[in-house]
């Protein structure tokens, strides 16, 4: 592993880690060196993850998490620095979607979504912010989406979610710079995982066929943009959006 991107002592947060992207990119962090906190609510997904994420060598760790609830998310910092006395790297990778018409929403829908994917990314960062700046710095990586570009013509609350991750992510990045805090959100296409797995055929062939790459996305090939965003080899790399997508955006 070339030295700037290489992990080893460093203790990283992924929300949702436990499977999908969040575990892809867990893995991929583990494997340049870090040791992990899974992050998620499902005790029995958490464990089986932290379980897999071992075997790279590194150490791992589950936290119950609801990264909607405000408490919740600051007992797993707490609990995070108990056992590893440090959090270099906050991956907010936790998120869902609800798929129906505007018109068709519920008030607890719409805050559902919002809550999860975009006050969660705000409290996540916001309970990393002092360990981390007490450190002398640190990297958060948010997860936005091909939405966070495009609008969507299934999502409407997870699309609004995705363009305010990137926008969090410019301000955070602007705040934080004094603090040698980098901020960057990286911009997945269309990646196999439980949250996609309801696309209609119809619907998954038509996204293909606008990809130039010509496929979907697995979760692996998105850990090393993520490995660049949490080590050294990117300490100049501030607020950006990038995306992992196979050209989609490009098209
Ligand atoms: P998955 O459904 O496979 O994973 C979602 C993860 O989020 C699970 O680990 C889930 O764990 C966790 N999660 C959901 N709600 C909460 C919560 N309230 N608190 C803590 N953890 C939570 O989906 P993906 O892997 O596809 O999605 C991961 C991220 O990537 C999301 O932000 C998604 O929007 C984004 N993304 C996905 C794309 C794709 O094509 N798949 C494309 C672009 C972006 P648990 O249920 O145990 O809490």
């Amino acid at each position: 592993m070339p030295t700037e991107f290489d992990l080893t002592g460093k203790v990283a947060i992924v929300t949702g880690g436990n499977g999908g992207i969040g575990y892809g990119i867990a893995r991929g962090l583990a494997r340049a060196g870090a040791d992990i906190v899974v992050a998620a609510r499902n005790a029995v997904k958490n464990a089986q993850a932290v379980s897999d994420l071992q075997t790279s060598g590194g150490q791992a760790l589950a936290v119950s998490t609801d990264v909607q609830d405000e408490a919740s998310v600051q007992a797993m910092v707490q609990a995070t620095l108990a056992a590893f006395g440090r959090v270099d790297i906050l991956v907010n990778n936790a998120g869902i979607n609800i798929r129906k018409a505007p018109q068709d929403y519920t008030v607890e829908e719409w805050l559902r979504v919002v809550n999860t994917n975009l006050t969660g990314v705000f409290l996540c960062a916001r309970e990393v912010y002092a360990p981390m700046a007490r450190a002398g710095g640190g990297k958060i990586i948010n997860i936005g989406s091909m939405t966070s570009v495009f609008g969507s013509s299934v999502a409407p609350a997870y699309s609004a979610t995705k363009g305010g991750v990137v926008q969090l992510t410019k301000s955070l990045a602007i705040f934080w710079a004094k603090d040698n805090i980098q901020v960057n959100a990286i911009l997945p296409g269309w990646i196999h995982t439980d949250l996609t797995a309801p696309t209609s055929a119809e619907r998954y062939h038509a996204i293909q066929a606008r990809i130039p790459h010509g496929r979907w996305g697995e979760p692996h090939e998105l850990a090393g943009a993520a490995v660049f965003l949490a080590s050294r080899a990117s300490d100049y790399v501030t607020g950006i959006a990038m995306p992992v997508d196979g050209g989609y955006t490009s098209m």
